[in-house]
């Protein structure tokens, strides 16, 4: 495809609205008690319920309501009390029953907006149109045999939600960020492992383009199927040039239903609107409307988790951490649960976020393990902070010294280990006065440079302090003292 200029592109908007599936991560299917898990040998959890033999009844499983509802609350929905399931009607391999039952005119949440934020600093509402519940299709494979294609009916029947946003994004940024952020709730809430590679999350990508100021949107093009993060963003820009091409020469964008190639970068058409199904929904005449109350409602909001926007208020707002840590930090709710104890036992939360994004990081990336797996206490590596503070071990000691120990003996606390290894700052005068005597002696040249005024052989001193003493002092103090002896001198 021949790229277009900037200029051209210039004039358009871009238009974006995602739909989201994300696989609720109960134990059993939402409407039968087949396991849910991901895995396990081709067709091991099936029943007559998801292979759709006649005179089966739907049981809703409650799990996959109070999911649905943590998710909605999280993303400022209203949860709609009286909500109804419906049959959505097609005919595929890897659904046995003809039909699939969803939400339609009538959703378990609705409204709402979920929070991003952007490179250049700003911040955008990005508005949910709705949030439904449905059951999940089997899985037909088409790479396994020859001749054949197989079918394993494990998927069937596993709970979703589907999160529709308004069309609000206008760049792959926006999309990406949307992204990243309902990843992050699922995961906070733990109502879905957000893995987009196995696909517990997908997302399909609605886009359009306009003229910048027209106030009609243009026909969109929906992009199926995406699995990661990556590709929504790269298939958005390519149909953003795509879509632009096509009007420049003239042309007219048909609503059609599109497959992303990952290899090429490039979209194709999946169906074209002509082709498009006519599902019939109707109401699922086997499930009652669920009645929901206000106060299952309420217990469920009085019992949600901390939210990772609610954390990065507060790591912002009131500890002070510039907004690249408290993102950092948030960005993972393990590395967020590690980081709320870790200053639950030491106020000095700049020190904890530079130890957590410093030397624990490196050395998870390192040994390639989570923080979920990491030896170390929180209290402990409070304990290591409180060391440093205190004037006790110097932070480089501390950091290249002290932590990789500690790491080792995790059972230690840091004051006991530095006192064994010998590595507590001596507290002696006398002792920082041999340090700094043999330095001098060592550069009686650099002794009358300073003198002369060149206060930066300072540096040297405080360097060759350091190495004798094995970063045993106190670096402050014994500055001062460096200086009182070089100008008695
Ligand atoms: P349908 O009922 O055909 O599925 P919806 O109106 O429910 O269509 O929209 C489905 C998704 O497409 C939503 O995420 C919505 O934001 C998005 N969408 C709708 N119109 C446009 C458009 N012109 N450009 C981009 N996205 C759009
Ligand atoms: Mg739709």
């Amino acid at each position: 495809m021949t790229s277009i200029t900037a200029g051209i592109s210039d004039k358009y908007e871009l238009v974006v609205g995602l739909e989201v599936h994300a696989q609720l991560s109960t134990l059993s299917k939402i409407f039968s008690s087949d396991s849910a898990a991901f895995g396990g040998g081709p067709n091991e959890h099936i029943s007559a319920i998801s292979l759709g033999h006649p005179g089966t009844l739907p049981r809703l499983n409650k799990k996959a309501v109070e999911y649905a509802v943590k998710m909605g609350l999280a993303c400022n929905c209203t949860i709609n009390l009286r909500n109804t399931f419906a049959r959505k009607n097609y005919f595929y391999a890897d659904l046995p029953k003809g039909y699939q039952i969803t939400q339609d005119h009538m959703p378990i949440c609705l409204g709402g907006s979920v929070l991003v934020r952007l490179t250049d600093g700003s911040t955008k509402n990005i508005a949910i149109h709705h949030i439904h519940l449905e059951e999940d299709a089997g899985k037909s494979m088409h790479d396994q045999h020859h001749a054949d294609s197989l079918i394993d009916l494990n998927r069937a029947g596993v709970p979703l939600i589907e999160i529709v946003t308004e069309p609000d994004m206008r760049s792959a940024e926006e999309a990406g960020q949307f992204l990243t952020e309902i990843r992050k709730l699922v995961r906070y809430l733990d109502v879905c492992d957000g893995n987009m590679e196995e696909g517990s999350l997908r997302c399909d990508a609605n886009i359009s383009v306009r003229l910048k100021g027209a106030t009609a949107y243009g026909n969109r093009c929906e992009v199926k199927n995406l699995n990661s993060i990556r590709n929504v963003q790269r298939a958005i820009e390519h149909e953003f040039e795509r879509q632009i091409n096509v009007i420049e020469a003239g042309g007219h964008i048909d609503q059609n239903t599109l497959n992303f190639n990952a290899d090429t970068g490039e979209t194709s058409v999946l169906r074209s609107k002509e082709m498009a199904n006519d599902y019939r929904y109707f109401p699922e005449p086997d499930l009652t409307p669920l009645a929901l109350t206000k106060e299952y409602v309420n217990t469920i909001q009085s019992a949600m988790p901390v939210l990772p926007n609610a954390l990065y208020d507060k790591y912002t707002d009131q500890l002070g951490l510039s907004e690249y840590d408290a993102g950092v930090i948030t960005a993972d709710k393990d590395v967020a649960l590690y980081f709320e104890a870790l200053i639950a036992n030491t106020e000095n939360s700049k020190a904890a976020a530079n130890w957590l994004m410093g030397s624990v990081k490196s050395y998870l990336n390192d040994s390639n393990t989570s923080i979920t797996d990491f030896k170390l206490k929180p209290e402990t590596l409070a304990g290591l902070i409180k060391l440093v503070d205190s004037g006790k071990v110097n932070n480089t000691v501390a950091s290249q010294k002290l932590f990789p120990e500690l790491v080792k003996n995790s059972d230690k606390t840091a004051a006991g280990l530095a006192a064994e290894l010998n590595l507590l700052i001596t507290s002696d005068n006398n002792d920082v006065s041999r340090f700094i005597q043999d330095a001098i002696a060592k550069y009686p040249d650099k002794v009358i440079e300073y003198q002369k005024g060149k206060k930066g052989v300072l540096g040297l001193f405080m360097g060759e302090i350091m190495k004798s003493s094995k970063g045993k002092i106190d670096p402050q103090k014994t500055n001062q003292l460096l200086i009182k002896e070089l100008e008695s001198k």
